[in-house]
């Protein structure tokens, strides 16, 4: 064992859904069960669904709130640490020292349809880091080493995390929307956390990249990683129409990142003929697309969600980032800065990510 644990360790904990963020110091550290590592957490991301997930909002897959989680909670699943201990019956191939991620999916039964098919992201007994585990917002974690995101030595802690949640997701979006190179694709709300990772995943399978958001340090930002057009929303009379003028009749694929319903229908119609709409990220409530059934018929258009990705996918967006093809751009704050993040969270504030330090590296 290369360093000593404690007993006890600091977490950001939440003792009842819609409470505040309360900093607890004597919060016991994992024991460690069959077949789990220790790692302490280094570095960990913010992500918009551990807010929702805190404040009793975050929604389900049939629209309506996730209530069953575990109590008091602590969340985080964005999160990078090292391994300093390993529990009995890990097998091979796991080693003192090395980095691991804190994904949102913390074990999966390997056996339903979905883990056969290499989709574990939709596992019917998975649980994860966010409703049933505690995860990164504490500085000791136990994992499961079946499920073990085993990241290469020589990747920067301080950005992947980001990627582990919100880059695999974009990712994936990027995957689903189905275009050629050199074809143009809209990223709505490319500015924030999964947005600026949408860009240049999308940018580096070699699209053509419109983004769309407000302001001018946006604008800098996004062309400097890789958009070719940038459309103010705020500027601009009517994004729809710009959008066609670019495209002259439409982008192949419309990537929504943007939390607010209106962007998803408005998405629909920035589409040409054969277009896919890729949504990501879920806002908060039960909103609905609204993009008329005879402008998807008419235009044969193609809408896919995107939940995260697999393990696969996750070791792929980490690739990219590790070679400096794709950049997270974080912003490192100390762990106690929680609350304050969780209030920029909500104004939609963020450029990029933020990304908390949480135990020191021995
Ligand atoms: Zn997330
Ligand atoms: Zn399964």
């Amino acid at each position: 064992m290369s360093e000593s644990i404690p007993k006890t360790q600091t977490v950001a904990l939440v003792r009842t859904l819609g409470g505040a963020v309360e900093f607890v110091d004597d919060y016991p550290v994992p024991t460690l069960g069959n077949n789990e590592v220790l790692a302490k957490v280094l570095y960990t991301g913010v992500c918009q669904s551990d807010l929702h997930t805190k404040c009793g909002t975050a929604a389900g897959h049939d629209g309506t709130p996730i209530t069953n989680i575990k109590l008091p909670h602590v969340g985080g699943h964005e999160g990078v640490g090292r391994i300093i201990s390993i529990g009995p019956n890990c097998g091979e191939g796991i080693k003192l020292g090395g980095l691991v991620g804190i994904r949102f999916l913390s074990r999966v039964c390997r056996r339903c349809e979905f883990c056969l098919a290499g989709n574990e992201q939709y596992c019917i007994k998975s649980t994860n880091h966010l409703h049933h585990e505690d995860g990164s917002f504490q500085e000791y974690i136990a994992l499961d080493a079946d499920n073990l995101t085993i990241l290469p030595d020589d990747i920067d802690p301080k950005l992947i995390g980001p990627v582990l949640c919100a880059g695999v997701t974009a990712y994936k979006a990027v995957l689903n929307a189905n275009f050629k190179v050199g074809e143009w694709v809209v990223v709505v709300g490319a500015g924030g956390g999964l947005g600026h990772l949408a860009v240049q995943y999308a940018r580096a399978r070699g699209a053509s990249v419109i983004a769309v958001d407000s302001g001018k340090d946006k604008r800098e930002y996004l062309l400097s990683v890789g958009a070719k057009e940038f459309v103010d929303f705020a500027l601009v009379p009517d994004v729809i129409q710009g959008v066609h003028k670019i495209t002259n009749g439409g982008a192949s694929a419309v990537i929504v990142a943007a939390g607010n319903p209106k962007a998803f229908a408005h998405a629909a119609e920035m589409l040409r003929v054969g277009g896919t709409l890729s949504c990501i990220g879920i806002p908060p409530g039960r909103p609905f697309l609204e993009t008329p059934i005879s402008t998807i018929v008419i235009k044969g258009l193609k809408i896919t969600g995107n939940l995260i990705g697999s393990l696969k996918e996750c070791m792929e967006a980490v690739e990219l980032t590790r070679r400096g093809i794709v950049m997270p751009k974080v912003q490192v704050r100390p762990f106690r800065e929680l609350t304050a993040v969780y209030e920029l969270l909500e104004r939609g504030d963020i450029p990029g990510r933020i990304v908390l330090q949480v135990a020191q590296d021995a």
